[in-house]
């Protein structure tokens, strides 16, 4: 017999004196024959593999921002290149009217989602490994090459980059998936399976209750090539603004847990979909 089981029998009688050695159970029955002990060999019959849909894939979530970005200044105003021009290496981010910071959004929103995409079998790299006060970083170059072909650890297939809005127009609400442009001469890999990405999210996303911008961009989706995460990408690349921190709506949902949680099972739900899993 497995131990917990006694375990457990000990908790529920520890004011009768139970022992390991000494099991309460009785060996007979109430008419007097004796019954046989529990055969040790009665296992539980073992419960079936939990399907692992992603296994063997490989993510990367990139959570926008940092927490202590605003404390170093010097830091996250260095100039890094961000495909074919320089620009800045972060920024602080945005927050809710409350001060719920956009960091602190993108990471749980991240983390919930690599949780979910764990259990489905993939393997998910964070551009970021905390959200702390005391940190900054990484810069928007770093994160655009976590997972790109030649870079330390697995390739990816896809990349997510999280963020949140800061628009402070009263009618401005609602989330905006953001991929690069198809460039000139370029054979269509990988923006091409990135426009296929965006439009996964941006379904995903509609499918789990969520408006389109009213601001920006056409039925949640824009193009933008200023964008150095997505243009040093080499595996497929959407930034999603989940909505606009800014608007009390959208911030009541994003400061909730379970509006934190549909957030993620759409994005889960967009990777297997573009995934074909
Ligand atoms: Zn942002």
């Amino acid at each position: 017999m497995r131990p917990w089981p006694v375990v457990l029998v000990c908790l529920a009688a520890l004011a009768a004196g139970c022992t390991t050695d000494a099991p309460a159970r009785p060996t007979s029955t109430p008419t007097g024959s004796t019954m046989a002990s529990s055969p040790p060999t009665a296992e539980p019959a073992p419960t079936p593999p939990t399907p692992r849909p992603l296994a063997g894939r490989v993510v990367v979530l990139d959570p926008g921002h940092q927490l202590g970005n605003a404390r170093f200044p010097a830091q996250i105003n260095r100039l890094v290149d961000a495909g074919g021009f320089d620009k800045a290496c972060n920024t602080t981010g945005t927050s809710s009217d409350d001060g719920y910071p956009e960091a602190t959004f993108t990471w749980q929103v991240a983390t919930e989602v690599r949780r979910r995409l764990r259990a489905l079998g993939a393997r998910v790299l964070l551009t970021r490994d905390e959200n702390s006060a005391a940190a900054w970083g990484p810069c928007i170059d770093e994160r655009g090459r976590v997972g790109n072909p030649g870079e330390p650890g697995p390739t990816a297939e896809l990349r997510i980059s999280l963020h949140a809005d800061g628009n402070l127009a009263s009618s401005a609400h609602g989330f905006h998936v953001i991929r690069r442009p198809v460039r000139e001469g370029e054979t269509g890999e990988p923006a091409a399976r990135a426009e296929r990405l965006a439009r996964a999210l941006r379904d995903a996303l509609v499918a789990a209750g969520f408006a389109t911008s009213t601001y920006l961009g056409e039925d949640g989706i824009d193009v933008r090539d200023d964008l150095g995460t997505l243009n040093l990408s080499e595996v497929p690349a959407v930034m999603a603004e989940l909505g606009n921190m800014r608007h009390p709506g959208d911030a009541a949902v994003m400061e909730s847990e379970a509006g934190r949680r549909r957030y993620a099972r759409a994005v889960v739900a967009a990777v297997r979909s573009y995934l074909g899993a």
